[in-house]
């Protein structure tokens, strides 16, 4: 595959942009795979680009029932931090987003990783006092963040009204390294990359049923026939229940709407982003200029990709304290993705009960920062069998035996 480069782009210039190659191969499935990945979304591609990458295996398919990165890859609102409390999560997410500083040049396509800083706001002195806590415990893992004052709050984003009526900003958890980047392009350049790597992607070919033979996995039914594997891992984020059922055991998860929505496009007036967990609301601007806002996830379980309506109301209407600007503003749409969501707010990235059946899942909120590095210990896993060190604590039996990784207040509204 040609790669991508300033001189390519001034190359097909002169050309009228007819020399570009197709991104990725359409491929037809083949008989079988010693490796399958149902599910091309991030973390998907991630796992499969680095058991290429990192572990030489490259007879892999990942399966993908509708398109790539259409499901939560597609559908979030990118933001990426790892200022967690709990240290597999620090180690976890630090690993990925050190991974997205060179992704671009990892995969060979650009995917306008800003690290612009992310803050959290403490709006209450419970707030404080856990985003303290926080900030010592990311010292001692070594991620860069610290807590700031209202002042410094409004110095670096100056549309934020700390002397909101109800919840005034007390301070911030700052991560300077944080920051947003472009989500089809982390699926795009991943699938690519597999795709140059001999590996195919298998897109509008739905998962029905696992095969397996005596406790282990034999390959999968799909909508374009049965394919075999000697290895499978599951990775499809809001239906991982479903597909456990198919594999014959049960996940500790809820599957639940959550949703977004992007605001007309304005001149630039913000350049970090905001989570204000109190009121359940974030913002952050895009390259476009939208305004692009999220909330909490709906309460109730569901599949519909939809979600309801006066979560929206209450998001606009408790970021309106804190940005009181955006009541201006016209909104343009908004979405939902099915995010699976864990007890304790952190995944699980594990064996099964199904032998040579692996799986990833258990995001809920928070999963696109994790995409990197989440495929790199599942890729890891994969290869050799067993969870490595960055996947160690997150298997399921730590809901049986009580080692929780206690992530809610990183992780049970902020994104
Ligand atoms: C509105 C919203 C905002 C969010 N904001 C953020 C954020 O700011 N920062 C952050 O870090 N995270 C955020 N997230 C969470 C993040 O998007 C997810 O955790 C992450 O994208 C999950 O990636 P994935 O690859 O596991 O899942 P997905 O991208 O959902 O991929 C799973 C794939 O599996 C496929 N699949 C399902 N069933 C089958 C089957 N039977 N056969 C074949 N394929 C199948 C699906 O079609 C899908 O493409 C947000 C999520 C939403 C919905």
């Amino acid at each position: 595959m040609k790669r991508y480069s300033a001189f390519a782009v001034a190359r097909e210039a002169f050309r009228h942009h007819a020399g570009w190659e197709r991104a990725w191969r359409n491929p037809e499935p083949k008989k079988s795979y010693d490796v399958i990945i149902i599910g091309a979304g991030g973390h998907g591609l991630a796992t499969a680009f680095w058991l290429g990458k990192n572990h030489g295996i490259t007879n892999v398919a990942v399966i993908e029932r509708g398109w790539l990165g259409g499901g939560n890859t597609g559908r979030n609102t990118t933001i990426i931090r790892s200022n967690y409390l709990q240290d597999p999560s620090a180690a976890i997410y630090e690993k990925s987003r050190s991974l997205y500083e060179t992704m671009s040049q990892d995969v060979n396509y650009n995917i306008m990783f800003s690290p612009r800083g992310v803050m959290m706001l403490a709006q209450t002195h419970h707030e404080v006092r856990g985003y303290l806590r926080t900030e010592h415990a990311n010292n001692l893992q070594g991620v860069a963040t610290t807590f700031i004052g209202p002042e410094k709050v409004k110095e670096l984003c100056p549309i934020i009204n700390i002397d909101g009526p109800r919840y005034p900003v007390l301070g911030a958890l700052w991560q300077p390294r944080g920051g947003t980047a472009r989500h089809d392009a982390v699926a795009w350049g991943y699938a690519r990359a597999c795709s140059d790597m001999g590996m195919d992607i298998i897109q509008q070919c739905e998962v029905t049923a696992v095969r397996q033979e005596g406790g282990q996995v034999t390959g999968v039914e799909t909508t374009k026939g049965e394919i075999g594997c000697n290895k499978l891992g599951i990775v499809v984020a809001g239906h991982s229940g479903v597909l456990a059922e198919m594999a014959g055991f049960r996940l500790p998860l809820e599957s639940v709407a959550l949703q977004a929505l992007v605001s007309e496009p304005i001149k630039p007036c913000m350049d970090v982003v905001v989570m204000a967990n109190t009121v359940h609301g974030y913002m952050s601007q895009s390259d476009k200029g939208e305004m692009v806002i999220g909330g909490g996830t709906d309460g109730y379980n569901n599949y519909t990709q939809r979600g309801s309506f006066h979560h929206i109301e209450e998001t606009v209407r408790a970021l309106i304290e804190t940005f009181p600007m955006i009541s201006r503003l016209k909104m343009l749409r908004q979405w939902g993705g099915i995010v699976d969501v864990t007890g304790d707010r952190s995944p699980i990235i594990g064996k099964t009960p199904l032998g040579n059946c692996f799986i990833n899942c258990g995001w809920g909120t928070g999963g696109f920062k994790a995409i990197p590095g989440s495929g790199w210990a599942t890729a890891e896993m994969i290869a050799k069998g067993e969870p490595g060190p960055l996947a160690a604590e997150f298997g399921m039996d730590r809901f049986k035996e009580g080692r929780f990784i206690d992530e809610s207040v990183a992780a049970g509204v902020a994104h």
